[in-house]
């Protein structure tokens, strides 16, 4: 689907990057969600996010306020001239939300992943003027994630814009959900003219990477961030750990460097243009290689011969990573490219050999 984005800023928000939407992973009480905003609002802040209904894993939670909260977002907006925003995964949510006068709208993570639901939230939203921001599925599926765009901008939602949030993994490292960066890299590239924001607190789930990886998004020229913040985090109801108080907030902000994304000088294009013809040359030379796995093909098939043998693969793994770590190049890195290219001669094998037999 061809789709042509609007802009999501409204009114008196500062295109510069990055675009900032902050607030409490959830509103707790009237005093936690204005003294925030305040907070917020002082330090330049303009978009004040609030989660009013919160997606569980399990039951048992905090799942949110619910609309009772709703009337304490639109004091924000009343008191401080921020725009407000919250999460929306049903179409009651949607249409109390409206009600409220909430200025922006995003879906969750658990709710991208149900095309049921996505549209469910896209029919309600027909003939509404509003920016929605849609975060990523929870499981890394582009397409998944482009569809949710499709859904929305055929309803009539032009004004869209994408939150990277990271995606689950059965074992949890040092971020509670992957940033796999080359997704959000991906999305850019099919659709280039679509706002990405970075929510580092989800991806992250701890403070401190907070500042790592808002840097990180800025080096990849995303537009915006989502970060979670509170006045006073410790106590959260929800995703304590992860949350940070306004004046860490700023203190992040200002100590972002934020590359000009027009400097593409000269030698920079140059460099460019090496790495175009240095990769040219590495597909060659696959090429080559896969040409002569082909023609060992054709004589382990003569010489009725299998076409795995394992001590000349464990060879070439044991003798090429050494000979890559003595040229810089990590022994993990260069195990797991071999694997990559071992795989692709055993296919390219394989249909020789089933080209003989039925010859
Ligand atoms: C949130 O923003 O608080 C939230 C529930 O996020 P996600 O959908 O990314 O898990
Ligand atoms: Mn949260």
């Amino acid at each position: 689907m061809e789709m042509k984005f609007e802009s999501i800023l409204l009114p008196g928000v500062d295109p510069k990057r990055p675009i900032v939407i902050a607030g409490p992973c959830s509103a707790e009480t009237e005093e936690q969600v204005l003294e925030t905003a305040k907070a917020l609002a002082a330090r330049g802040i303009k978009i004040f996010r609030a989660g009013i209904w919160k997606p569980r894993t399990k039951p048992g939670g905090f799942e949110g306020i619910g609309t009772i909260g709703l009337p304490w977002l639109k004091r924000v907006k009343q008191e401080t001239g921020m725009y407000i925003m919250t999460e929306v995964a049903t179409r009651d949510h949607v249409f109390e939300a409206l009600k409220a006068g909430v200025d922006m709208l995003w879906i969750g993570a658990r709710t991208t992943v149900n095309p049921f639901a996505v549209q469910e939230i896209a029919d309600s939203l027909k003939g509404v003027d509003i920016p929605v921001l849609v975060k990523n599925p929870v499981n890394p599926d582009l397409e998944l994630w482009i569809g949710a765009f499709e859904r929305l901008y055929g309803a009539g939602i032009h004004r869209l814009a994408a939150i990277h949030r990271g995606f689950s993994s059965y074992d949890k490292k040092i971020y509670r959900n992957l940033p796999l960066w080359h997704i959000p890299i991906e999305l850019r590239r099919r659709l280039p003219e679509l706002p990405i924001f970075c929510d580092p607190s989800h991806i992250g789930g701890k403070r401190e990477l907070i500042a790592p990886l808002c840097q990180q998004a800025m080096d990849l020229s995303f537009d915006g961030l989502m970060i979670e913040s509170h006045r006073d985090p410790d106590v959260a109801w929800s995703d304590a750990a992860q949350q940070i108080a306004p004046d860490v907030l700023d203190y992040v902000l200002n100590l972002l460097v934020i590359r000009d994304e027009n400097q593409t000088t000269e030698n920079l294009s140059a460099l460019r243009r090496q790495i175009d013809s240095i990769d040219e040359q590495i597909l060659e030379l696959l090429a080559k290689r896969m040409r002569v796995s082909r023609e060992i093909g054709i004589y382990k098939k003569e010489h009725n011969m299998p076409i795995l043998q394992s001590p000349r693969y464990s060879e070439i793994l044991e003798n090429r990573s050494n000979m890559g770590a003595q040229m810089d190049l990590s022994t993990d890195f260069v195990k797991e490219m071999l694997k990559e290219i071992h795989e692709e001669s055993v296919r390219q094998q394989m249909i020789i050999m089933s080209e003989e037999e039925n010859n």
